[in-house]
């Protein structure tokens, strides 16, 4: 019988060519929002799909595997699978995927992109503009900060981590610190790193950027007791995930003057904000956008679907994250 397998949104088709060379039927939700969990349960208990394509959005829990207990494979359509219970998964002998490496170079680029719309003030400088407030060259206006020669905190130094610290080696000359639960041993040849523990990196960075996934062991790494040891000075940028940082607290810190700015494309309860947090200056956020790019959604939507083909062929995910 033909293989058949659902995916949640539409994704770009140069994954969805692979699915129909290798003749694998599929639905796609033609919706453009977000399915909730009722919607997606009510589509999978519909046909005895195959597997999923999920995105980071979904939640798939025991209620999901249940709804299609055919399904054995859910292939992320994300670096991240936090949204997904591998435990429950692992329980029930189903494979999960992620797209690990598509989107390095992309999200490095945004992370280096907020830091420097930070210390440049840009985003401030295009809204003066725009609110017809420019009066003329003013050599007091919107001081910035340099990036160059700054020191970076890196915490999580996997593919974006790493990625970013050779832009800011090799770009800035910036002087490089990390924190990791392993030692990368490349990245310190490449870019003279230095590992330090979590809490030096806090204390010592003039801007500490985060790219650890979202774990038990990572959310709310970003508290009001680890603000509190930033400098004043410092700026915090999150491209990982946003309960990795207290979104409250982080409003509070920036209130205060605790820290100076942040830089946010992740967001605690995505897609709602913290209350304050768009109305502070020193802040800028972007909607999740830091992979947005064509050729990282094309790369994204054909690992995911090498993932579905190499599960229904073989029984294995290629980009297992059940450990
Ligand atoms: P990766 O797995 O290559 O790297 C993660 C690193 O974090 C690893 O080196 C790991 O050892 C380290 N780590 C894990 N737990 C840690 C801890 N408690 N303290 C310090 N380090 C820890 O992943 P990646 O490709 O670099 O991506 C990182 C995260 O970025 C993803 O998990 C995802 O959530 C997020 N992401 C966001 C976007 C976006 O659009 N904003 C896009 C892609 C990925």
């Amino acid at each position: 019988m033909q293989k058949q397998i659902y995916i949640t949104r539409e994704i770009p088709e140069s994954g969805l060519k692979l699915l129909k060379e290798k003749g694998i039927l599929f639905d796609i939700n033609k919706k453009d929002s977000i399915l909730s969990k009722n919607e997606l349960i009510k589509i999978l208990k519909k046909k005895p799909y195959d597997g999923v394509i999920s995105l980071l959005t979904d939640e798939i829990n025991s209620e999901v595997f249940d709804a299609c207990p055919t399904a054995k494979v859910f292939a992320n359509f994300a670096v991240g699978f936090n949204n997904i219970d591998t435990d429950e998964a692992k329980r029930r002998n189903i494979s999960v995927s992620n797209t690990p490496g598509t989107s390095a170079m992309a999200v490095a680029e945004h992370t280096v992109a907020l830091m420097l719309a930070l210390t440049t003030r840009l985003v401030e400088g295009d809204e003066l503009i725009r609110r017809n407030k420019f009066k003329g060259w003013n050599p007091n206006l919107l001081i910035g900060t340099d990036l160059h020669r700054k020191k970076i905190g890196l915490i999580g130094v996997g593919q974006i981590g790493t990625e970013v610290a050779k832009m800011l080696h090799d770009g800035f000359k910036a002087d490089i610190i990390y924190s990791d639960i392993v030692h990368n041993e490349t990245l310190e040849k490449l870019s003279n790193a230095v590992k330090k523990t979590t809490e030096e990196v806090l204390c010592e960075a003039d801007i500490v950027s985060l790219h650890v996934p979202l774990l038990p062991s990572t959310k709310h790494l970003i508290n009001k007791e680890s603000l509190a040891t930033m400098k004043k000075t410092a700026f915090l940028i999150n491209t990982s995930r946003g309960p990795v940082v207290d979104e409250k607290a982080l409003v509070y810190a920036l209130k205060n003057d605790i820290i100076r700015g942040a830089g946010l494309d992740v967001f605690e309860f995505e897609p709602k904000l913290v209350k304050g947090l768009n109305k502070l200056d020193d802040v800028i956020l972007t909607p999740h956008i830091a992979s947005s790019r064509a050729s990282c959604r094309n790369m994204m939507s054909e690992v995911a679907v090498k993932n579905i083909i190499s599960a229904l062929e073989t029984g294995k995910v290629i980009n297992n994250v059940i450990k």
